[in-house]
């Protein structure tokens, strides 16, 4: 009897502890829905308040923000002067392709609200400008970064929170092991293209069919190069990077679709810790060390090895 009782409280531990210590929020920030959840205990709340903290630090729209002081050459705070550091190192190991002082063409371009392109004239001089600078390919993994931080300072041992294309795991899934991350499909809105095994680390994905306009039947999107001041043609529809640092991970994405396979898979192979997946017209390439699933047939797989 007294052996039947210790089982069953076991078990109501077991269950609760599965039943209970979900805890889960969606709200809207950073021009996207957040959908963050927390595994042991209630720190949503904790996520939402570091999100509207770097909101407004790093809005290119709000007034307020440090990034608005800079570009009118105000002084800003020191967390702000870090992360530009940091994007200009990551920037050199791309070669330019992530590039934050692309502000002035950005706008130039607005992609947001455009029925039309910027005249030849017009790129060339914003691309010549490079006084404004803008985190709008990074700030989301460098909120993920400081969420990570905070979660784990407060003790959380699992969590999932999805920024727009930035995924952000802590952990594994209690009970399950890895998360199961799935990218979407770039021509198929309601289709995933593939799934990969992921836990403890940042998954995100940049895609031109993210944001864009069209003109004359032409596609422009909002991923530009900085070579040419066009949105980039690279051959990539969908580039997703795999690694531990949410701030890399969401400015190498942005990266990678401006590289191409070619110039992406060189960098792949001088950087540790490192995953990707590229999607082409008919080809997802992927890169060796990920646990994959290929979700539409119709696609070649190409494997990258390091
Ligand atoms: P993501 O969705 O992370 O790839 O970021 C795309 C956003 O980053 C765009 O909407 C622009 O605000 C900005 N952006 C576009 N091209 C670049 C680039 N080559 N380097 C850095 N930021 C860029
Ligand atoms: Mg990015």
């Amino acid at each position: 009897m007294k052996r039947l009782l210790a089982i069953l409280l076991i078990m109501l531990v077991v269950l609760s502890g599965c039943a209970d210590s979900r805890y889960s929020r969606d709200f809207f920030s950073m021009d996207t829905i957040i959908t963050a959840t927390v595994y042991g205990k209630d720190e949503t709340e904790l996520v939402r308040n570091e999100v509207e903290r770097l909101d407004s630090l790093l809005s290119v729209t709000n007034i307020s923000s440090d990034v608005a002081k800079h570009n009118r050459g105000q002084k800003i705070s020191d967390e702000t002067k870090k992360l530009i550091k940091r994007c200009e190192e990551i920037s050199t190991l791309t070669g330019g392709a992530f590039d934050i002082h692309l502000q002035a063409l950005i706008d130039e371009w607005d992609v947001a609200n455009a029925t039309e392109p910027p005249s030849d004239a017009q790129i060339t001089k914003a691309l010549d400008d490079k006084s404004k600078i803008g985190f709008g390919a990074v700030a989301k993994g460098y909120a993920a970064a400081c969420i990570r931080k905070k979660l784990e300072d407060a003790g959380v041992e699992s969590a999932v929170v999805s920024l727009g294309g930035n995924v952000m795991l802590i952990g594994n899934k209690p009970g399950a092991g890895a998360w199961s991350v799935g990218i979407q499909h770039p021509t198929d809105e309601s289709a995933l293209i593939c799934t990969v095994e992921a836990a403890d680390t940042a998954v995100v994905t940049s895609g031109g069919y993210q944001r864009y306009f069209e003109h004359d039947g032409v596609r422009y999107h909002h991923i530009l190069d900085p070579k040419t001041g066009y949105p980039a043609k690279s051959g990539i529809i969908s580039a997703t990077v795999i690694t531990k640092d949410d701030t890399l991970a969401d400015a190498l994405s942005t990266a990678v679709y401006v590289m191409g396979v070619k110039a992406a898979t060189e960098l792949y192979r001088g950087v540790d810790g490192i995953e990707l997946i590229m999607v082409t017209e008919d080809t997802v390439h992927v890169t060796e060390g990920l646990d994959f699933t290929l979700e539409d047939s119709d696609f070649k797989l190409e494997v990258i090895k390091k």
